[in-house]
């Protein structure tokens, strides 16, 4: 039956049967998104939000050349890896061709998590190492071997029954504005190799103790950990001496991946590096769960030495790969890599504009469609704006924009928008930052305004919805003309 219920009946029925663990956006007032097209979610009263931070509906929600290619598949066939079919080959084929040339093999699967837990496995087969270097603030994945190697979840596990194995070791964090190094200290030069050498001591360490090197993980930008840019050359330097060590690298290119830089397919690709092996996920479906790993072939052969076979239920499954062949489409017909450039160098303006206005912004990080806003009490000693990136993040919402914010203090306003979010767009958006910030200067700011940090459990105060005036953002009529709204719900 499709019954339609009130937002109230929706957050009752979640608070009665879905695990408290599964927390929501905006936990005092969280949205009920009903549609999305492009850049634009919708709620139940056909609100319109423009979406600034996902990620995963990379070409825009609902691309009608996505949602096509995955029903027509749907409509033939869908069946696991064991039978051939030229969907699972020829995205293997498209895919290997983005990658450097040593990356020819793929294995697909259905998340990152699936898709970081495989790297692990492959990389424990082919080195015979058994330790791993994970980077602080890292998030990898939701088992339970990434959460050993993800401290941006293992750090706040308060009942004491899931501690770092020993055999993780956490490298810091290459953060030049609020890491061990900083730029107040180190000149920029430096801080790759001081940086790297936090890597470099834990090889030795773990040499020290007899014991051997699996590998370097992370990802190559950091997201969940607040937006981190590392200094130019860190990765290539880890990766020198993680390989002299007998380790092998794996780039977790989950959230950065399929162009969100614009220059490059792949993040690590910007930073002239290359690893020995790549999980991409996220983008990979616009939604749809379809992950992978990449590997050379050496890795490949070590794996299929290990004296099991690989077999993932669903993983390169005819359907999964209709539609991944269709992203790789949309990403090349509707421009999305030159597009993020374009939006990136605008926003880059914008963002240092509103830096030299606001005291609040104390550093700006960011490339194409990947930005972070970090903000700050005080420049000087670069206090986190903690409560204030709350405020922002609550206000952008009453405004009907969509942001989040992350890092260890969440003080990190970040932006990861759908590849096709526009020039005007980032207008909007620069526009109601600027009138946020101004909000706060101005003292308008209620001090500790937290709705977005997760409380105990889930402590709902709900009555009906807030919002009830029809807004819009200025720009979608334009935008949404481009696209018949797909048929299929
Ligand atoms: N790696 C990174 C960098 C991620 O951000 C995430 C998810 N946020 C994952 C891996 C895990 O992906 P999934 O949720 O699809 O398992």
């Amino acid at each position: 039956a499709n019954l339609k219920m009130s937002k109230w009946e929706t957050i009752n029925l979640r608070k009665k049967f879905v695990g408290p663990s599964c927390t929501l956006f905006y936990k005092s007032d969280p949205l009920k998104i009903e549609k999305a097209l492009g850049q634009y979610m919708y709620d139940e009263e056909g609100q319109e939000y423009l979406d600034c931070i996902n990620n995963v509906c990379h070409v825009g929600h609902c691309h009608p050349a996505v949602v096509e290619a995955g029903s027509k598949q749907m409509y033939k066939l869908n069946t696991n890896s064991r039978f051939l079919h030229d969907n699972l080959v020829v995205l293997a084929q498209r895919l290997v061709a983005t990658m450097p040339p040593e990356l020819c093999m793929v294995y697909f699967v259905n998340s990152g998590s699936e898709a970081n837990d495989l790297a692990l496995r492959l990389a424990r087969h082919h080195t015979k190492g058994s330790e791993i270097i994970a980077l602080d603030r890292a998030y990898h994945g939701h088992v339970v071997s990434l959460i050993d190697v993800s401290t941006y979840k293992l750090n706040h596990i308060t009942d004491g029954m899931h501690t770092k194995p020993d055999f993780v070791h956490i490298a810091e964090c290459p953060d030049t504005y609020r890491g061990k190094y900083r730029d107040t200290e180190h000149p920029m030069e430096e801080m790759a190799d001081l940086y790297a050498s936090s890597v470099d001591d834990i090889i030795a360490k773990i040499q020290a103790d007899k014991k051997q090197v699996c590998c370097y993980i992370a990802e190559s930008m950091q997201s969940c950990g607040g937006q981190i840019i590392y200094p130019k050359d860190y990765l290539k330097k880890v990766f020198r001496s993680v390989r002299s060590a007998g380790g092998v690298c794996i780039a977790d290119e989950v959230q950065v991946g399929f162009g969100r830089v614009g220059t490059h397919m792949w993040s690590f690709d910007a930073q002239g590096s290359v690893p020995d092996i790549v999980t991409v996920g996220k983008p990979m479906g616009n939604g749809h769960p379809i992950a992978a790993v990449f590997t050379t072939r050496e890795v490949a052969a070590s794996f299929a030495a290990c004296g099991i076979e690989y077999f993932n239920t669903y993983g390169g499954n005819p359907v999964s790969c209709a539609i991944g062949m269709a992203v790789l489409d949309v990403i090349k017909s509707d421009k999305l890599m030159e597009n993020a450039l374009k939006v990136g160098d605008f926003l880059s303006l914008k963002f240092n504009e509103l830096k030299s206005k606001h005291q609040l912004i104390g550093n700006i990080r960011g490339v194409g469609m990947f930005w972070g806003l970090d903000l700050v009490k005080d420049r000087a000693t670069r206090q986190p704006a903690t409560q204030e990136a709350a405020y922002i993040v609550n206000r952008a919402k009453e405004e009907h924009i969509l942001l989040s914010r992350d890092g260890p203090d969440d003080n990190v306003i970040k932006f990861k928008p759908p590849m096709c979010f526009s020039l005007a767009n980032a207008e909007t958006l620069v526009k109601h930052l600027d009138l946020l910030m101004t909000e706060i200067a101005e003292g308008k700011a209620a001090p500790g305004d937290e709705n977005q940090v997760p409380s105990n459990g889930n402590s709902f105060v709900h009555d009906e919805p807030v919002h009830k005036k029809l807004k819009t953002n200025g720009v979608s009529n334009t935008e949404l003309n481009l696209w018949t709204e797909p048929s299929i719900n």
